[in-house]
């Protein structure tokens, strides 16, 4: 196997990136995807990157919605993503409360981490995009790679 085997992967933020932010969203009826953010999507696609969804959810800590309800509202957005012509090749999520000193809960890099095992991605061709330079921005930095600050 070539060692250029490995492929980039743009890790890309949910709310307020993909889909409008309503606080703590979850139901399919809130769901309204950014077409621009799509636009992104299917340029780093064709670019032979993967294309993974890391979201911090901390709803699902707090009791506000179920693991259920999340799953339900992402396959929703694949599909839509699907239909308006861009793709998502998986999707990370952080369940926990922000003061659990958990290491997925972004700006952690454990959601990442996971990935790059999961899919034998390059890390050092992969880039973060996301609205939120404090969250997202700071992710990237941690990864040092670069960082797409997305503003609708
Ligand atoms: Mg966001
Ligand atoms: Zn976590």
């Amino acid at each position: 196997m070539s060692k250029n085997s490995k492929r980039p992967a743009l890790f890309i933020d949910r709310d307020g990136t993909i889909n409008r932010d309503c606080p703590y969203c979850h139901e399919v009826s809130d769901l309204f995807i950014y077409e621009d953010a799509v636009t992104l999507i299917r340029d780093y696609a064709e670019r032979g990157f993967l294309i993974i969804v890391v979201t911090n959810q901390s709803g699902v800590g707090r009791g506000l919605f179920t693991v259920q309800d999340l799953e339900k509202f992402n396959t929703a957005m694949k599909e839509k993503i699907r239909e308006l012509g861009g793709r998502i090749d998986d999707i990370y999520y952080c369940p926990h409360l922000p003061e659990s000193g958990c290491s997925c809960r972004k700006p952690a890099t454990g959601m990442i981490m996971q990935a790059v095992s999961d899919h034998d991605i390059d890390l050092s061709r992969s880039v973060v995009a996301g609205d939120r330079d404090d969250i997202d921005g700071e992710l990237a930095r941690r990864l040092g790679i670069p960082f797409i600050l997305v503003r609708h």
